[in-house]
């Protein structure tokens, strides 16, 4: 952590940062990269809860080395407003930056660091709203609900999404931070990605009749994976580009030598689904396509086949445009009064699929541009913090009554301190 500039300067600076921006600082000195521990991050966020009194529940990994958080702010039975956001981020290998990635930097109103925007900025503000919400919230509460391993496929959202449904009253709405720039997205496909591991028998290229051949099985399976893909764009949705469910195969590994059968190949496949999908026949096709990939080759050799590793799946979002989730969230993020108030959808996807199949009415809004992120000198502005900041301020204006009592246009925000 450091400013820029000399010592008279650095402490003027340090004086006139805003509580976001020095959360936001600390959070980005925690290098909570997806293949490492979350914890020193999670125990941060934790203890800073515990000094207003806030108690956060821990929902760990199988291993112990990650940890999900959520924490409730307000009366537990009443229903409220999931606050959502993942605590990883991606690596900095092979990139360039012009300052530390992991120990943030303040220059011109921006602060850099590895997930300024991606999304650590969006928690730094909900976290500086904290003492705002516990003085407002005595009717609707706000549940603050911080994952890990989103970067890998929305892989350590699950207890969480489900900790988050079984609370003992179920929310009304979540808003997942990722960058909008604090429009409100309603949509964005799901993914479902798998890795095909094929096991041949190997033997001399002159006998392949004896030998059973891992690549060329992998490279039908390549083959009827675009056909599928070919046959998916039959459904349109002009919301999203490209409109129709897409299948991408995106690597195919095997053989060694010219000379030898190769007894292994490795194929990796994505589907990425409109919402709406029927995501079982989905995936009763993808397994009958392995099936059939099997049999053929234990039909050459018993002991070769096709196994099946899930990389990551998720489901995709659908809010509709017309709803209240969307026009609240419109005038909660001001961008109803910024006549941006239209939602938009995604191409990237998110853990707010996991919120709505759960059954709760889910968005995505936060501060930050997803153009900026998993880049060198990813950064997030001083007035795109305090626009965050503003939004925090009217949710935490509302808390007071009951959450079917809200009006759908922005209330006033009180002035921030
Ligand atoms: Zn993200």
């Amino acid at each position: 952590m450091r400013l820029s500039g000399g010592s008279a300067e650095a402490g003027a600076a340090e004086r006139a940062v805003p509580a976001a921006v020095a959360l936001l600082r600390d959070l980005i000195g925690f290098e909570s990269v997806s293949h490492r521990s979350n914890r020193d991050i999670a125990d941060y966020i934790a203890d800073y809860l515990a000094r207003f009194g806030v108690e956060a529940r821990r929902l760990p990994n199988a291993a112990g080395d990650k940890v999900a958080l959520l924490a409730t702010l307000g009366p537990a039975d009443q229903p409220g407003v999931v606050l959502s956001a993942h605590t990883d981020v991606v690596p900095v290998e092979g990139q360039r930056w012009s300052s530390p990635p992991f120990a943030a930097t303040l220059r011109d109103q921006r602060v850099y660091g590895r997930g300024s925007t991606d999304m650590k900025g969006f928690i730094a503000t909900v976290l500086a709203a904290v003492p705002k919400f516990l003085g407002t919230a005595g009717r609707t509460p706000v549940h603050i609900a911080l994952s890990y391993d989103e970067e890998v496929g929305c892989a350590g959202a699950d207890d969480l999404v489900a900790a988050v449904a079984g609370l003992p009253a179920p929310p009304a709405l979540c808003i997942v931070g990722e960058p909008t720039g604090l429009r409100v997205a309603r949509a964005h496909k799901g993914k479902l990605a798998r890795r095909l591991v094929f096991t041949g028998r190997g033997g001399h290229s002159a006998l392949p009749h004896r030998a059973a051949n891992a690549v060329e099985a992998a490279a039908r399976m390549a083959v009827a994976l675009s056909a599928l893909g070919a046959e998916l764009r039959v459904r349109h949705d002009p919301a999203f580009d490209p409109p129709w469910s897409s299948v991408h195969v995106g690597s195919l590994h095997g053989g060694g030598a010219l000379n030898l059968v190769p007894d292994r190949a490795v194929l990796e496949f994505e589907v990425r689904t409109l919402p709406g999908e029927d995501e079982a026949a989905l995936i009763a096709r993808l397994d009958a396509l392995q099936r059939e990939a099997h049999a053929a080759l234990a039909a050459q050799a018993p002991e070769a086949g096709v196994a099946m590793e899930p990389i990551s799946a998720y489901p995709g979002l659908d809010t509709p445009a017309q709803s209240w989730p969307v026009t609240l969230g419109a005038a909660l993020s001001g961008a109803a009064a910024a006549g941006a108030g239209e939602p938009t959808t995604l191409a990237f996807g998110t853990e707010a699929g996991l919120y709505a199949r759960a059954g709760i009415p889910t968005i995505v809004c936060g501060p930050g541009d997803i153009a900026r992120a998993h880049k060198a000198d990813e950064w997030i502005g001083f007035d795109e913090l305090a626009a965050a900041g503003a939004m925090m301020s009217r949710l935490a204006s509302l808390l007071h009554a009951p959450l079917d009592a809200w009006p759908l246009r922005a209330p006033a925000s009180p002035p921030t301190s």
